[in-house]
């Protein structure tokens, strides 16, 4: 039978819609609107395709956007200036800084100097453990997206066997942690595990974010489970995910296609943790 097709476009405009409706109760309530500001450190040129797709987004939702760019020899010091400016700004609900960043800058420390109540990333040391700890706290994007599409399509998280490819801070590692905070009995695995397809072939979920195009393959998959494919290949042939589609579609139940599969819900998700961030900004008299 063929699978069914996870349609992450159709379920991102959902997301969109509710966090317009949100942003709109939001600026009725408080006469203010939610806040994002995007940091872009250099010309890297998907960087800027990237952010200017976020502010794209954010214009679309009604969410205010405050943009800072910086020449790619900038220091350390001066993208520090910037967070540290954006973060004592109360109009300023959630920072982005658009990763990676030129070589000469830490990421990881930049990342540390954003307040962790604005990190709609949800990268920060703070919550990631938070996360880990499964305490609230803002939640990072792609991870949640995923979460969300299983949601739409009513696939039955709690006790379901759930195996996440992939162990980056990014991907593999918060969406392991989120799938226990769903009850999932969740396996990662990454490029030291032994027998790769067998232990993938035990799972009920099955979640692809390694950056290898088309790596998983039928064998990978057992009969029925869910296919969800993070990763975006940029190759000769096109854009590709982690999952040879063709071959996996004849043994899953469910299943993303790249594009449009986890893709467009990274932003949406963005876009909610702004209003999140907002929200609870408000509700702790900040703003
Ligand atoms: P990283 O390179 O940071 O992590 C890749 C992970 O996959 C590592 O844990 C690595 O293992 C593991 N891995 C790599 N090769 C193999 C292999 N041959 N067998 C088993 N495991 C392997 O990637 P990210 O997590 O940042 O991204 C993963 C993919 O998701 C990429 O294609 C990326 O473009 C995409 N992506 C998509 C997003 C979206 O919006 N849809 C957002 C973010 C990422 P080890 O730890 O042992 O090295």
């Amino acid at each position: 039978m063929a699978p069914t097709i996870i349609d992450g476009k159709a379920v991102a405009q959902r997301v969109r819609a509710e966090v317009a409706q949100g942003v709109a109760e939001f600026f009725k309530r408080t006469g203010q609107r939610p806040g994002l500001a995007t940091v872009l450190v250099g010309d890297d040129p998907a960087s800027a395709v990237y952010v200017a797709n976020k502010r794209k987004a954010c214009e679309e939702v009604g969410i205010e956007g405050f943009h800072r760019e910086l020449s790619a020899d900038a220091s350390q010091g001066e993208v520090a200036e910037v967070l540290e400016e954006l973060n004592a700004m109360a109009e300023v609900s959630g920072i982005l800084l658009q990763l990676p960043a030129p070589q000469q800058i830490d990421d990881d420390a930049m990342v540390a100097l954003i307040d962790p109540a604005k990190d709609v990333d949800g990268l920060s040391a703070i919550n990631a453990g938070l996360l880990a700890q499964g305490r609230p706290g803002l939640r990072p994007c792609t991870p949640s997206g995923v979460i969300e599409l299983l949601d739409a399509y009513e696939i039955a998280i709690e006790g379901a066997q759930a195996v996440v490819l992939g162990r980056s801070q990014l991907v593999g590692r918060p969406l392991a942690a989120l799938l226990i905070e769903r009850n999932a009995t969740v396996t990662v695995c990454h490029s030291r595990t032994r027998d790769l397809a067998g232990v993938c072939a035990g799972a009920d979920i099955l979640i692809a974010a390694v950056g290898v195009p088309k790596m998983v393959t039928a064998e990978f998959i057992k009969p029925g489970a869910t296919v969800i494919d993070v990763g975006i290949n940029r190759t000769e042939a096109g854009l590709v995910g982690d999952v040879d589609f063709q071959s996996a579609k004849t043994r899953a139940g469910a299943i993303t296609p790249v594009p449009g599969g986890v893709g467009p819900m990274t932003i949406a998700c963005l876009l909610r943790n702004t209003l999140l961030a907002a929200q609870e900004a408000s509700a702790r008299g900040l703003r």
